[in-house]
């Protein structure tokens, strides 16, 4: 071994960082509670210690932290969405990525790649077309591209699969993807250094609400009082929401994601198309990544299936037919939270100083910053609902004020 890198890691001078104190005792009592420690949870908790103050917090994880959604997605941000208010809060959340890693000190992987998705139809072409104009129009990045374009984009894409030739893309230069592992740590270390606690294998079993009002939750290793909680749990809000006594919308489905043998760089932007059901993408390792639309039935589980690896590889070797000789490595699943309009839930609840960080089906973790910042803000405000995500409140089922983004979701994450 090198002398010099002996010196450097034998001195008092450079002691080991530790990511994360020890795990210490609960307290009885925390201004916040924050349930889930995925990406979410995370970066409320670090908006709220950072920009505003409060560090009395506790976040309480049932299981491993970053170990939900947040550890097997697939990474994909992007901010091209149909509504204008998706578009906005999208848009931010990109914005805030691209500065990520200086705002932590700590390389989260940012790679901007751009997202290219496929029109097969004429239908499609209108509809893209729309969300170019709304994306341009709201601070994205996006453009109509013809066949042409396409071919000197992605050289290696078949632009003839099957019965659905391409005849136009969506080019989304924003397109990027992040290291999901990393956000969930940079917000974890950088919340934890200014006094936030986080506790794993900490299930929150049970709500107490007084007057309609939170004051505690039951926990397995007791009872804890809090000021207020915030819930962010996806993939399991409908079970503390229905605790809440909170009726929800949202329907849970596993969603899989498989990954190849790393191969040559040969593709750098993320190629998706919602007429195949299929995304595709090449990691920074040289893995290939193939990604589709939830299971078909609600299940709250994640087992992978062959029917899905099946039905998805077929897709996928349509548009990129010499990866028929690729191995598979790894196939996985989570598990989703949908709501009617693709949209997530945020804001107030029924119950008084619950706020609702819920329903992030298949797009949450392009959405971790600014969901973060936001929450940070409506709870350090005592339930004042910030701006950009007032859409989203869960009232809007009742008052027919649905964010309808399926079009925009569907495969493409
Ligand atoms: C295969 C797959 C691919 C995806 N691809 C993309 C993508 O490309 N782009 C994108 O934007 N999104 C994608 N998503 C969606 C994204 O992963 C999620 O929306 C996002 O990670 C949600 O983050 P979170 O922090 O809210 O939830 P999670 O990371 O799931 O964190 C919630 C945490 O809460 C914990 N918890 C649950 N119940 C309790 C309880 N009672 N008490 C204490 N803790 C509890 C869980 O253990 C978990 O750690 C994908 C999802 C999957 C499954």
């Amino acid at each position: 071994m090198p002398f010099n890198l002996l010196k450097y890691g034998l001195s008092s001078e450079y002691p080991v960082e530790v990511d994360l104190p020890p795990p210490r005792e609960l307290k009885s009592s925390y201004d916040v509670v924050i349930i889930g420690a995925g990406g979410h949870g995370l970066a409320t908790a670090y908006y709220l210690a950072r920009y505003h103050g409060i560090t009395n917090i506790a976040v309480l994880e049932k299981s491993y932290l970053g170990g939900g959604n947040t550890a097997r997605n697939t990474a994909v941000i992007r901010s091209n969405y149909l509504t204008s208010e998706g578009v906005r809060f999208y848009a931010e959340s990109v914005r805030m990525f691209q500065g990520l890693s200086n705002e932590f000190d700590f390389n989260i992987m940012y790679s901007e790649r751009g997202q290219l998705t496929l029109a097969h139809t004429d239908a499609t072409v209108r509809s893209f077309r729309q969300r170019a104009e709304v994306n341009k129009h709201f601070g994205g990045r996006s453009e109509m591209i013809d066949r042409q374009q396409i071919r000197e984009l992605v050289p290696s894409l078949n632009l003839d699969p099957g019965h659905l030739p391409v005849i136009a893309g969506l080019w989304h230069i924003d397109g990027a993807t992040a290291r999901h592992d990393a956000v969930a740590w940079g917000y974890a270390k950088q919340a934890a250094k200014r006094g936030v606690e986080i506790h794993q294998l900490t299930e929150v079993q049970d709500l107490i609400i007084e007057n309609d009002a939170i004051t505690a939750v039951k926990t397995n290793r007791g009872t804890i009082k809090c000021g207020c909680a915030v819930q962010a749990i996806a993939g399991h809000s409908s079970l503390l929401m229905a605790k809440a006594g909170i009726r929800s919308p949202i329907q849970t489905f596993p969603l899989q994601a498989m990954v190849t043998q790393p191969f040559k760089p040969f593709l750098d932007p993320l190629v998706s198309s919602s007429a195949l059901h299929c995304y595709v993408q090449q990691t920074s390792r040289g893995e290939v990544v193939f990604g589709g639309g939830s299971d078909p039935y609600p299940l709250f589980n994640t087992r992978s299936t062959l029917d899905l690896k099946e039905s998805l590889l077929a897709h996928a070797i349509e548009m990129f037919p010499f990866l028929a000789n690729a191995k598979l490595m790894r196939q996985w699943a989570g598990i989703t939270d949908m709501t009617p309009d693709y949209s997530p839930i945020m804001g107030l609840s029924p119950v008084k100083n619950y706020y609702l960080d819920a329903g992030w089906g298949t797009w949450g973790f392009k959405a971790t910053p600014v969901c973060g910042k936001t929450m940070a803000e409506l709870v350090a405000s005592g339930g004042k609902v910030p701006e950009l995500i007032k859409p989203f409140g869960l009232e809007r089922f009742s008052t027919f004020r649905q964010v309808n983004e399926m079009g925009a979701t569907a495969a493409s994450h």
